[in-house]
């Protein structure tokens, strides 16, 4: 039987690729995005609490009422809005699948959609899959800064939807207050064009910067579909759990998409989470225990030739090897997993071109121990 491939050109994805490598050559993991350290016991507990006490059936299929409202509380608090827990609030299978489940509710056939390079993997397969046209623009090489002008020039009749993703992975780059006022002043003049929000990084974010989520803005919110992980928040990336924020209207949307794809998600863990949220230090202590890792880190990799480019949100830090070698990064990456025993990601999988500007990703998610242990081995002769 010949299945037409509605996504010809797409292979295994770089993060399980690479994985598996570093199983294979039992490699220290800095590739593929997730903690290596315990998450909180305490909401382990919590969901062993939740099934015991039989949270064991569907939910319902936009998310646990409770765990709705107490979100809707929260961003409320934190981005100053007013999010309707019953209405704007959709729990999801992670960030992801909310990139996925919003782009597929906007996108007809031909639509085009302006995406930022370097770019996480599933954008352009989510969009190209729905029958939509990405258009591509590379940010600068080493500020990973938007290029406002060239956004200008590249809106059609038919630009339908643009993503951002801030603090973005993998760059580590964080919008400033200057691209708020840039994408508000650029959407006035476009009504058609829908905003698709990535801010799953939302908590980790450095040097004391407020993080300018897209629900600050009324004018903006107003068009954007936002969307959340609790794997990044909460140290749990294999729980995939996550949420899209919208206004009701737009929700109601995505909801007809989402109760014939997901339908709905994990029940104890729904309970757990909502309970768990109450908790504003889980969250809010956040960046500064990331940004301790990415200082260590940092510390650790000056022992050896890697050059870093600075992170300033996420769980990414790029380094570059162009003092070291001349090698395809893909290259390169084989060869640090193969004979350092440490897999990293390498950029240009980031890039529809596959541009390569000898750049690897770093996840520094890690125990102080296994930062140490990989910096020491990429120390030793390269
Ligand atoms: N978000 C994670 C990363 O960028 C991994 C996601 C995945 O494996 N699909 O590494």
């Amino acid at each position: 039987m010949i299945i037409h491939s509605k996504l010809p050109n797409v292979g295994t994805t770089i993060f399980t690729l690479m994985s598996q490598l570093a199983a294979q050559h039992n490699a220290i993991n800095l590739g593929q995005g997730f903690p290596d350290y315990a998450m909180s016991g305490e909401l382990v507990e919590l969901v062993v609490a939740a099934m015991r006490n039989g949270n064991n059936q569907y939910p319902h299929t936009n998310g646990l009422p409770l765990l709705r409202q107490r979100l809707a509380e929260k961003v409320n608090k934190l981005y100053n809005t007013q999010v309707n827990g019953e209405t704007d609030i959709t729990i999801t299978v992670g960030g992801t699948y909310a990139m996925y489940n919003a782009l597929t509710t906007i996108l007809q056939p031909g639509d085009e959609v302006v995406v930022f390079e370097p770019a996480f993997d599933s954008y352009l397969p989510n969009i190209e899959v729905n029958g939509g046209i990405p258009v591509l623009i590379t940010l600068p090489y080493p500020t990973f800064s938007i290029p406002w002008d060239e956004v200008r020039a590249k809106i059609t009749p038919k630009t339908r939807a643009i993503i951002i993703n801030s603090p973005q992975n993998p760059s580590g780059a964080v919008l400033q207050p200057e691209d708020i006022t840039q994408l508000e002043s650029l959407l006035e003049e476009h009504e058609n064009i829908v905003l698709v929000s990535d801010e799953v990084y939302e908590h980790l974010i450095f040097d004391g910067k407020p993080h300018l989520s897209i629900l600050r803005y009324p004018a903006l919110a107003a068009r954007s579909f936002v969307c959340f992980s609790f794997g990044k928040t909460y140290h749990c990336t294999g729980w995939k759990m996550g949420y899209c924020i919208a206004p009701a209207a737009m929700m109601a949307e995505f909801r007809r998409v989402h109760q014939f794809n997901a339908f709905c998600c994990p029940a104890p863990v729904q309970v757990a989470l909502a309970e768990y949220l109450l908790n504003e230090n889980a969250y809010l202590e956040l960046s500064s225990f990331m940004q301790q890792k990415r200082d260590y880190f940092r510390q650790m990799m000056l022992q050896t030739p890697f050059k870093p480019i600075p992170s300033y949100g996420s769980y990414f830090e790029c380094y570059s090897y162009a003092d070291i070698s001349n090698q395809p990064d893909k290259e390169f990456a084989m060869r640090l997993v193969k004979e350092k025993g440490v897999a990293v990601i390498p950029m240009s999988s980031f890039y529809k071109s596959g541009l390569d500007n000898k750049l690897l990703r770093f996840c520094f998610a890690k125990k102080e121990e296994t930062l140490a242990a990989a910096a020491k081995r990429l120390a030793s002769g390269t």
